[in-house]
């Protein structure tokens, strides 16, 4: 797992499976865990690894209910959590086939951890809407077609935007369901104008990217969506990620 200082209140850890994101933020001596690594040793290490950076960790926040994002309670236990109302019903509405999933993975590479995994019963916060953290606010966006829930998470004192798995310079899009392409394009649009003043843009998968990077990501994307709706499958996959993987 790696770190990277976006800025003096923002930093994000990169895991080292499927570039898996989490973003710690503070203020005013409040902090917050964005997100989470999936590997149980790196989820073992953050605690230390945000302590020594001066990073406290009050309460988790979720990008979606995806559950490579939804560990962070490993590393924290007992935090609450706090997501977009569309989240909590994702939650709420299919918690065994969340947690059949991270089952499927860990049985699959052979992973083993301390306690069996529970999705979090979340705090269901207001999107669009803002989030106290010490003496400053998060504003938070909608986000869904990704997946049919999800929010995205404006810093505005460090210009960075944590934006869940849209804008992944590792990954193209993905959708869910696939006739999600309306949901996702009115996403990027939603961000475009926080993309075009960021000094960071955090994806869930992946680097984080200036707006000048980010901004070509959002390019690539629309184009491969609007691709993928007129062509289907044929679409040509976005030039900066055309790897057999992402095939
Ligand atoms: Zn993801």
């Amino acid at each position: 797992m790696r770190t990277v200082a976006v800025h003096e209140d923002v930093v994000v850890a990169i895991g080292s499976i499927w570039q898996t994101t989490c973003t710690a933020v503070r203020a005013g001596g409040e902090g917050f865990l964005i997100d989470s690594p999936i590997l149980p040793a790196e989820l073992e290490a953050l605690p230390r690894l945000l302590d020594r950076a001066g990073f406290p960790v009050a309460g988790l926040l979720v990008t979606h209910a995806d559950w490579d994002h939804l560990l962070g309670r490993y590393a924290f236990p007992g935090a609450s959590v706090g997501c977009a109302e569309s989240t909590a019903a994702r939650l709420a509405a299919e918690p065994d086939a969340i947690a059949g999933e991270l089952r499927e993975f860990d049985e699959e590479y052979l992973i083993d951890r301390p306690t069996p995994f529970a999705p979090p019963e979340p705090q269901a916060l207001p999107v669009p809407g803002r989030c106290s953290i010490g003496d400053r606010e998060l504003e938070l966006y909608p986000a869904a077609g990704h997946t049919s829930d999800g929010m995205a998470i404006w810093i505005p004192w460090a210009r960075s935007l944590v934006c869940g798995d849209y804008l992944s310079p590792a990954a193209i899009p993905e959708l869910s369901p696939s006739s999600a392409i309306d949901g996702y394009l009115a996403t990027l649009e939603r961000l475009e104008p926080l993309i075009a003043q960021a000094d960071a843009v955090i994806s869930g998968h992946g680097e984080p990217l200036d707006s000048t990077q980010a901004t070509a990501v959002m390019r690539e994307d629309i184009a491969y969506l609007e691709a993928l709706q007129r062509d289907g499958i044929d679409a040509p996959l976005p030039p900066s990620r055309r790897t057999g993987g992402q095939r």
